[in-house]
C-alpha cells in the first residue's frame, strides 16, 4: 500500500467497466476513499459490493451533462470534504471511415471523450485550487499521437484531451494540482462494442483479440503517477502492448 495513496479522495468516471473498474479495484487495495460514475449504475453498484466501499460510494452519471459531473463532485466532497484525484475515464472509440457519415457517433465522441473531460476539470478546479493541491488524470491514447483510417475523429477527441491537459498544467502550477495524461494502447476492455460500423466493428475486434493487454497495465500507471512525492509531476505516460504496431 503506497502512502501517497491510502486516503486519497479519487473520483473516477466510466468506472462501471473496463479501465475504469481495473483502476478502482486496485486504488480500493492501496486504500483510497473511492467516488465512482458512469451511466450504468447496476454496474457500480455490483462493484462497490465487490470492493466492500458501500453503495454511496457510486453514482451514476453521464459525463456528457456538465451538471451530472458537477454532481458527482460535489457527493465526493459531500462525503469526504475533498477531492484529492479525479481521473477522467469515461470514453467510446466508435470507430469508421468519415466517408460513412456517422455523425451521431461523431457527436457522442466529441460530448464524451472531449466535453466529458472538460466537463469534469471545470467540476473539480475550485476544490482543488481552494486545497492548494489535486492531480487530474485525463485518458488519452495512443490515438491521440498518431491516426489511422477510420479513427479520424476518435483520434481528434483524444489530442484535444492531450491538448487540454498541457494547456490546463500550465495554468494550475499557482495551487499545486498535478496533471497526468495516460494514453494507453490497446487494452482489453469492452471498448470495440461501442463501434457501430459493422466493417470496422470486425477488423477492430480482431485486432484486440491479437494484441490486447489486461487493464491492470493501465492501473498500475495510475498508481505510479500517484505515488510520486507530491513535487514530481508525471505529465504523460504512453504505453502499449509489445506488439502493438
Ligand atoms: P469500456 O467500454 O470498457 O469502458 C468505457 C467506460 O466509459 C464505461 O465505464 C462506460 O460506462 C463509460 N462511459 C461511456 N459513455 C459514458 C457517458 N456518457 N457518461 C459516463 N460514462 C460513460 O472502455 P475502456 O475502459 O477501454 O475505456 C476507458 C477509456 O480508455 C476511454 O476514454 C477510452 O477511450 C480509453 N482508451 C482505451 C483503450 C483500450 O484499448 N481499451 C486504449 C486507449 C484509450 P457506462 O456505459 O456505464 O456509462
Amino acid at each position: 500500500m503506497s502512502a501517497q495513496i491510502a486516503g486519497k479522495v479519487v473520483v473516477v468516471t466510466g468506472a462501471s467497466s473496463g479501465l475504469g473498474k481495473a483502476v478502482a479495484r486496485r486504488l480500493a487495495a492501496e486504500g483510497a476513499k473511492l467516488v465512482l460514475g458512469a451511466r450504468r449504475l447496476d454496474r457500480l453498484e455490483t462493484l462497490a459490493d465487490d470492493l466492500s466501499i458501500g453503495r454511496d460510494a457510486v453514482r451514476k452519471t453521464d459525463v456528457s451533462d456538465s451538471a451530472q459531473v458537477q454532481a458527482l463532485v460535489d457527493h465526493a466532497i459531500a462525503l469526504h470534504g475533498r477531492v484529492d484525484v479525479l481521473i477522467n475515464n469515461a470514453g467510446l472509440m466508435p470507430h469508421s471511415p468519415l466517408e460513412k457519415r456517422r455523425i451521431e457517433d461523431w457527436d457522442r465522441m466529441i460530448d464524451v471523450n472531449l466535453k466529458g473531460t472538460l466537463y469534469g476539470i471545470a467540476a473539480v478546479l475550485p476544490q482543488m485550487q481552494k486545497q492548494k493541491s489535486g492531480h487530474i488524470i485525463n485518458v488519452s491514447s495512443v490515438a491521440g499521437h498518431k491516426v489511422g483510417p477510420g479513427g479520424a475523429v476518435y483520434s481528434a477527441t483524444k489530442s484535444a484531451v492531450r491538448v487540454v491537459s498541457e494547456g490546463l498544467r500550465q495554468e494550475v502550477k499557482p495551487y499545486n494540482i498535478r496533471t497526468t495524461i495516460i494514453s494507453p494502447g490497446a487494452v482489453a476492455t469492452e471498448l470495440p462494442n461501442s463501434v457501430t460500423d459493422e466493417d470496422t466493428a470486425r477488423s477492430m475486434k480482431e485486432f484486440y483479440e491479437n494484441y490486447a493487454i489486461p487493464p491492470e497495465s493501465f492501473a498500475s500507471c495510475v498508481v505510479f503517477a500517484m505515488s510520486q512525492p507530491e513535487e514530481v509531476d508525471i505529465n504523460e505516460i504512453l504505453f502499449r502492448p509489445t506488439a502493438q504496431q
